[in-house]
């Protein structure tokens, strides 16, 4: 889904990898929403939607591509220690651009209300009823020590929809092997604000934005 939110390419022409393989530069960009900044309210605040995007989300994006730059002149000098230093970078900046280019598109003003169709059997049958997964959805995400992320995930393995979360900024499918389908982001940049430390208040609240119709669409790509 990355492939959206790239500007092809800045030196794709004529280098070759080791393995024969064209080795493209892809700059990344920050993708725009798809509603205004005030869109959300009362729920989530026009001040956070724009500092959340234009400045934290953004920060991510700059640092990825100024990491991917230092990886691929270490790639070039076979350098494998710096290729490895850089894995913190990397994951830190490029799991904020994953995720967050995931919480824009999992959230509407039109949203909230429940899921239907194959996503809503699917809750069904792994979590008894849309109630229980959220209530186990919102209890784990509050849990979340520090930053981090809460998710409704699908196993591919199982077939099954499991709630996970993550620290920090670690990617869900890269730390844990489920397709994110939902997330909540639960760093303090995303509610304090506007809900201060009651972080609760926001995690509940942020249902009456859910966009049932794209976590249905990634659940649908993902089987
Ligand atoms: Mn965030």
């Amino acid at each position: 889904m990355l492939s959206t939110t790239c500007n092809v390419l800045k030196r794709c022409a004529s280098k070759t990898g080791s393995l024969g393989a064209v080795s493209c530069r892809l700059k990344h960009s920050l993708p725009d929403l798809k509603y205004d900044f005030n869109a959300l309210e009362p729920y989530i605040s026009a001040d956070i939607m724009q500092l959340h995007h234009q400045k934290h989300h953004n920060t991510y994006v700059t640092n990825l591509n100024v990491a991917e730059e230092k990886l691929q002149e270490a790639i070039a000098k076979n350098d494998t220690s710096a290729i490895i230093a850089l894995q913190p970078a990397l994951k830190f900046n490029g799991g904020g651009h994953i995720n967050h280019s995931i919480f824009w598109e999992n959230l509407s003003p039109n949203g909230g209300g429940e899921p239907t169709g194959d996503l809503l059997a699917a809750i069904n049958k792994d979590f008894g009823s849309f109630d229980a997964m959220k209530k186990q959805l919102v209890a784990s995400t509050v849990a979340v020590q520090g930053s981090g992320w809460g998710w409704l995930g699908y196993n591919p393995g199982t077939g099954r929809l499991s709630v996970a979360t993550c620290a920090n900024q670690d990617p869900l499918q890269a730390t844990t092997g489920l397709v994110p389908l939902f997330g909540i982001d639960v760093w303090e940049h995303a509610y304090y604000l506007q809900y201060k430390n009651v972080r609760p208040d926001y995690v509940s609240a942020i249902f009456n934005v859910a966009n049932w119709d794209d976590v249905a669409s990634r659940l649908a790509a993902a089987k």
